[in-house]
């Protein structure tokens, strides 16, 4: 997938999509298989497969600047960070046909069904308009297009109807011994689905255990956008890259999307007509566009009459554990994840009769908890050796207690919907085109942040009963975002509380639909992208039927 091509736009196409992750991949494969003719126009290069083993090579050098690995940063991708929490945006994105996969780890889970029901379970934040037996089908086809590797062990997930298209990864050593900590504590452990390959699959080929798959799997075991997209385009989809969109134009009515207006690198000026527009570029650009869209029918951007278009953004947040224990771990590294429990998150406060002591507060008191069981081997040795000022017999002795004796967990904990947490313009700074940049408003508030706690508590507890000492906590006050934006032009019934209908189309235009998190009502405490394909398949269902 490399080298120039046509640029110029093609004759009015049924659908026109934003964005070439795997949102937008996975619209244009199911549209293309129902014979729609369908183009892509994709903000970010074709990146040449050949070069994968050369951006792995720089993403494990110590020195690198790791966005610069899929060539972000610089004008193009310029943001602001306002509130009370710096936000990393461009390691948190990639632009180019695959999208944000291309450095994804690939844990791909199904949201719980509580997660689309807070407000009725839980009686906090708001119920989505669909629920989980709406989209289950589609979480099966999008296990399939994925290609995910799992087991129907999870004890806590919720009812499926086929086993995952490829066995689980089975557990690395250290999960053998946090699962016995577990037992003893009254926990389940489980495996953790992952969207890479432990069997060869679909022509390409089985997990070799580079350990390197984020931010860059050199091999194809490790799903990513690029496969639906060569998928789509043998089905006749058009992709063009390197054009990003400026502005989607709409006719006299301001009741239909005309156009959508994008660059290309010579700088010349297009317009791409279509029936229907599907945007999905990501939950950062795609409300980004809305705003910059804005017309005289429309000053205050596209689809906003609500007022709502870039609020309520979310994100996951870490906490994390770790310690040493004074016993050799026999760390076989694993570059991913392989087992977790989902216990704590439908009843973050409960606790066990074994050992987890409950939380003083209720359940609705907290956000969802996922629990990680890290397959960490310590600091690295090279590490400890270049900042270490002794040599020889004595550094090879050092070297050796500090390595094969640390443990650690993660987790990830859900962030409720806030208003006052927003993706909007910063006009004092603009891009290579000259537009406004992003301006990412965030802050953690009280409730994360006692959730945050409730993780570290139930990790401490569960460390401990492994016998390890705590040497470090990624705790309320140290935590970042996991990299998932979600919420900012979110679904609903009522047009004055919501962005898109629950059929993923705005409310405001009949021919304008957005794929991917940015559609979320709630975060849930789960990696979004399997979520983000099920909707994307449902969407092309609804575009479908509306051609
Ligand atoms: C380090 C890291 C690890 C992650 N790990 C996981 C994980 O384990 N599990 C999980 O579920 N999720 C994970 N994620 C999140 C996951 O990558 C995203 O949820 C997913 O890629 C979002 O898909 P998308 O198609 O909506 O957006 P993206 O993948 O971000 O794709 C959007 C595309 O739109 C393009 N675009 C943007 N603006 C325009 C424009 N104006 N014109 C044209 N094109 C445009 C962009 O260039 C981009 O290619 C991780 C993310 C990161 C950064
Ligand atoms: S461990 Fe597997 S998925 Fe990760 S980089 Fe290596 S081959 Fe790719």
């Amino acid at each position: 997938m490399t080298g120039d091509s046509d640029r110029t736009p093609s004759d009015r196409v049924d659908v026109c999509i934003i964005g070439a992750g795997p949102a937008g991949a996975l619209v244009a494969d199911r549209l293309a298989a129902r014979r729609h003719e369908v183009v892509i126009l994709e903000a970010g290069p074709r990146f040449d497969r050949a070069d994968r083993i050369e951006r792995m090579e720089r993403s494990i050098r110590p020195s690198h600047d790791l966005p610069s690995v899929w060539d972000m940063g610089g004008e193009r991708d310029a943001y602001t960070s306002t509130g009370e929490w710096f936000y990393p945006l461009n390691n948190s994105r990639v632009k180019g046909v695959g999208g944000t996969t291309l450095s994804w780890q690939g844990m791909v889970m199904r949201l719980h069904e509580v997660d689309f029901e807070m407000r009725s379970e839980w009686g906090v934040a708001a119920d989505w308009p669909i629920d989980y037996e709406d989209i289950r089908p589609y979480y099966g086809s999008a296990e399939s297009a994925l290609g995910v590797a799992g087991a129907s062990d999870n004890p806590f997930a919720p009812p499926r109807e086929s086993p995952h298209p490829m066995p689980p990864f089975p557990p690395s050593h250290s999960d053998a011994r946090f699962a016995e900590a577990c037992e003893r504590l009254g926990v389940a452990t489980h495996s953790v689905p992952n969207a890479r390959n432990s069997a060869p699959f679909d022509g390409d080929s089985k997990c070799v255990g580079f350990g390197t798959c984020k931010p860059v799997c050199p091999t194809d075991a490790k799903y990513d956008a690029t496969r639906t997209i060569e998928k789509a385009t043998d089905a006749g989809v058009r992709v063009i890259d390197r054009v990003p969109v400026q502005r989607l134009e709409h006719d006299r009515s301001g009741q239909v999307i005309d156009a959508a207006v994008y660059v290309t690198p010579d700088g010349e000026t297009h317009r791409q007509t279509a029936r229907q527009f599907v945007l999905a570029a990501g939950g950062i650009e795609t409300p980004r566009l809305l705003l910059l869209s804005e017309s005289e029918t429309y000053p205050d951007g596209l689809a906003n009459s609500s007022g709502l278009v870039g609020r309520y953004f979310m994100e996951h947040l870490f906490a994390g554990t770790g310690g040493i224990v004074d016993w050799r771990t026999r760390q076989n590294h694993v570059g991913f994840l392989t087992s977790e429990t989902h216990q704590f998150y439908d009843d973050p406060a409960a606790g066990t009769e074994r050992g987890i002591p409950p939380a003083d507060a209720q359940t609705a008191a907290f956000t969802p908890i996922k629990l990680e069981f890290f397959n960490y081997a310590g600091p690295s040795p090279v590490g400890l050796a270049l900042d270490s000022d002794i040599w020889g017999d004595e550094l090879l002795e050092s070297l050796r207690d500090a390595y094969g004796n640390s443990i650690a967990m993660g987790g990830l904990v859900g962030q409720r919907p806030r208003k006052d947490n927003f993706v909007g313009l910063d006009s004092s700074k603009t891009d290579d085109h000259g537009n406004p940049v992003p301006r990412v408003h965030w802050r953690v508030d009280d409730v994360t942040k006692r959730s945050i706690r409730r993780a570290n508590e139930i990790q401490e507890t569960i460390l401990t009963e492994l016998g390890a000492e705590l040497t470090w906590q990624v705790g309320p006050e140290e935590t970042g975002p996991a990299f998932h934006h979600m919420g900012t032009t979110r679904m609903g019934t009522d047009p004055a509380e919501s962005v898109v209908n629950p059929r993923m189309r705005t409310h405001d235009l009949d021919n304008l639909w957005i794929a991917g998190s940015s559609v979320f009502v709630t975060s849930g405490a789960m990696n979004p992208t399997l979520t983000i394909a099920a909707l994307a398949l449902k969407l092309a269902d609804h575009v479908d039927e509306s051609l």
